[in-house]
């Protein structure tokens, strides 16, 4: 991505022009960092996920606030083309950020979060939020990601422009951005001078509603850097005769979605969903006996946390889950599983950004969007949350009612993909009243439990909630 050199002048009307020429547009990705919001509403339809069959989301993500990262995107099946260019370019950015800011105290801190725009008949529609601390640019920069299941093919943002009239779309937006603050036209005509450049610059485009397209530029990219990311939306009647084919269908399936999407997977994997139902309350006395919570971070992931529930199920051992919202809401299902299986489901943010570095409403929408999915999914508000990295102020205790939740044995499973060593961890540093920090998102956290529950109950563990051990001790 190019960014421009721009005259100390041209910065400052950017700076001053930060709540007109600019708008995010979007109440939806609301992910990490501050960022310059219009105050306009979202007027793009957003995507129930729930009801993608066989939807996997792979996460990734540490607990650390010295390496702070959290990436997730979407798996859908018969989107591997789709599923393909987005693990490479969250791979990368996520190896470019392991290798330079990670560990050096610099403080950045790297998080791509992911929102359904489409998922109707043969088209998927998905985009990136990627909030890089590190980046030299920095802040925040979007993409989208398209799929035609009619053509069985990956399709980027351009291309919902037809070859052909990729010149007047471009005049045409060029049009609309020269008469913003901050712009000016001679690095416009840079921006837009070959194919390359226009591939890059326009990374996310999406429908509106009612038939439009919105076109976000990453700061610095058609504007100066300090007025954050610049939106066009192009009126449907503007937009129309300048789509490809493609482009025509993802324009009908976003106005009008039908019920169902329909990409011709050959193999969707069926839902596993444990129906282990815990017996009444728990009344372990933990003034009596030696208790631990065990607490799991950052899922609910397809299979891993089905897999764990039934682990947990066999030891009728009790757990807390800090449950990430926008897995939550791709797996509902899982979380009702956890709460009916007599654990605690708490509440790990959103999209698990560090909540020092976002402002009281980012921190209110982070914990609240997540504590309503949670309810919608067990019937019950949560009352704990985990702030992600550990990373707590004043400002973040007094943005909500729930309460903190710590921990004192970390297992670093997110680094140490080693069940034996993972499992080896607890057993050492297991204390009475412990509170043990995992992630069900990882296959060897998960592979670890068994010898975990094992061998803890042989010393006389119960394993409880975290709620529960606060309230009886
Ligand atoms: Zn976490």
């Amino acid at each position: 991505m190019r960014t421009h050199t721009l005259l100390p002048s041209l910065l400052l009307i950017g700076a001053l022009s930060l709540t007109t020429a600019c708008s995010s547009g979007s109440a939806e990705p609301a992910s990490a960092g501050p960022r310059a919001t219009s105050g306009s509403p979202s007027p793009v339809r957003t995507v129930d996920p729930a009801r993608l069959k066989g939807l996997e989301i792979v996460n990734d993500s540490s607990e650390q606030r010295s390496c702070p990262f959290a990436t997730s995107y979407p798996d859908v099946p018969g989107a591997e083309a789709m599923t393909a260019a987005m693990k490479k370019d969250v791979e990368g950015r996520l190896a470019t950020f392991r290798e330079g800011s990670c560990g050096n105290g610099s403080g950045g801190e790297l998080n791509i979060s992911h929102q359904f725009l489409v998922a109707s008949g043969d088209v998927l529609g998905v985009r990136l939020t990627t909030q890089d601390g590190s980046a030299a640019s920095g802040g925040l920069s979007t993409r989208t990601y398209w799929y035609d299941g009619k053509a069985g093919a990956y399709r980027t943002a351009v291309d919902l422009i037809a070859g052909g009239a990729r010149n007047a779309f471009v005049a045409g937006l060029k049009e609309r951005l020269k008469g913003r603050e901050g712009v000016d036209s001679v690095s416009l005509d840079d921006t837009f001078s070959a194919p390359a450049s226009v591939t890059s610059a326009l990374g996310d485009m999406a429908f509106t509603t009612d038939g439009g397209l919105r076109v976000s530029f990453d700061r610095g990219v058609v504007g100066p850097p300090a007025a954050g990311n610049y939106v066009v939306i192009l009126s449907k009647k503007t937009v129309t005769p300048w789509l490809s084919a493609f482009g025509k269908r993802a324009q009908r399936q976003t106005v009008t979605p039908t019920s169902s999407l329909d990409l011709g997977a050959t193999q969707t994997p069926a839902p596993v969903v444990p129906t282990h139902t815990a017996s009444g309350d728990d009344d372990t006395d933990c003034q009596k006996v030696t208790c631990i919570a065990l607490t799991f971070d950052d899922g609910p992931a397809a299979p891993e946390t089905a897999t764990l529930l039934t682990y947990l199920a066999q030891y009728k051992a009790r757990a807390t889950f800090f449950t990430v919202g926008q897995n939550v809401a791709s797996h509902p299902e899982l979380v009702h599983a956890e709460a009916a299986g007599g654990h605690e489901v708490g509440n790990h943010s959103w999209s698990h950004p560090d909540l020092t570095k976002l402002s009281p409403e980012q921190i209110a929408y982070q914990l609240g969007r997540t504590s309503a999915a949670i309810k919608a999914a067990t019937g019950k508000e949560p009352v704990l949350f985990r702030p992600p990295y550990g990373a707590i102020n004043a400002t973040v205790r007094s943005a909500t009612k729930l309460s903190p939740v710590l921990w004192d044995v970390d297992t670093e499973d997110w680094k140490y993909r080693d069940s034996a060593r993972v499992a080896q961890t607890v057993i050492d540093k297991a204390q009475r009243n412990s509170v043990v920090l995992m992630h069900d998102i990882h296959p060897t956290s998960v592979a670890a439990v068994p010898q975990i529950l094992r061998t803890l109950t042989a010393r006389g563990y119960h394993f409880v909630t975290v709620s529960h051990l606060r309230a009886t001790l």
